[in-house]
């Protein structure tokens, strides 16, 4: 076996399953399921059942309160008057769309769940797969990627296919797993299955991604999310704490946070 990324035969196993084993690159930093998974099947032609109302609330209090984390954090690094077009790339139900909205920002989101897109929070989201095949004629200047960055396999064309869709001088703002934290990667790779650990890069990875479709590295900054562990490992009663204190459900660490934010902004002239 080698590693999906660097192609390296130095490998070593995380963690076994019935089918399939989480691996890591030693040379790269690379994790990564040994099994190729068919996301588009399981995600996209079979969307998942809707869950009880009790736990949509929750969830939706929570997908406002780390939508208004991205939202600081990119108004943060960007400034307002730079963000002109959006593009969400697994919106769900689109709360990042609706932040941009109400600052008369254009916003557009893509949402493999069918369950999810029927409720939308923004006016423009649609329901589709997004891969290095997607069609999409509009171009805009910031990209996003929240949460789904780890279900691509190959984070090469997905950057290329990401980079089409910019207008000159974009940006692109990845919100995943930190693949440099080894407690995040001994969380994922427990928690992990084929289709959401497809392949985590490290930092390493990012910047020879950088480098490849000339983009410079504008931040690379590390946060715990202690309510999405909490979403993870189906502690639904500890979610009311971050809808009473929302600062309580990230915040920034040195390099073992579980979750990496990563700016990129394509060179001029590109
Ligand atoms: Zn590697």
């Amino acid at each position: 076996m080698e590693c999906i990324f660097c192609k390296s035969t130095d490998i070593r196993e995380l963690n076994s399953f019935n089918d399939y084993s989480i691996c890591a690159c030693n040379v790269c930093n690379t994790v990564f399921a040994d099994q190729v998974a068919d996301n588009k099947e399981y995600y996209f032609l079979s969307p998942k059942k809707s869950s009880g109302v009790l736990k949509q609330k929750l969830a939706n209090s929570a997908k406002s309160i780390t939508a208004e984390f991205y939202y600081n954090y990119l108004t943060n690094n960007l400034g307002t008057a730079v963000i002109s077009s959006v593009l969400d790339i697994g919106a769900d139900r689109g709360h990042l769309l609706r932040l941009f909205e109400k600052q008369g920002v254009k916003a557009v989101g893509i949402e493999a769940d069918r369950i999810r897109a029927a409720n939308p929070v923004a006016s423009d989201l649609r329901v589709g797969f997004f891969d290095e095949d997607y069609v999409l004629d509009e171009r805009f200047n910031l990209v996003c990627f929240t949460q789904n960055m780890s279900y691509f396999r190959d984070n090469r064309s997905i950057l290329k296919k990401a980079s089409s869709l910019l207008n000159g001088g974009g940006y692109i703002f990845i919100a995943t797993v930190n693949g440099d934290s080894p407690m995040a990667v001994k969380h994922f790779s427990k928690y992990g299955n084929p289709n959401n650990c497809a392949c985590i890069l490290s930092k390493k990875g990012w910047s020879e991604i950088c480098d490849l479709f000339e983009f410079d590295l504008l931040d690379y900054s590390f946060y715990e999310p202690p309510m999405l562990k909490d979403i993870v490992s189906k502690r639904w009663f500890r979610l009311p704490q971050y809808m009473i204190c929302p600062s309580k459900a990230y915040y920034r660490t040195d390099i073992n946070g579980h979750h990496a934010l990563i700016l990129l902004k394509r060179r001029k002239g590109v």
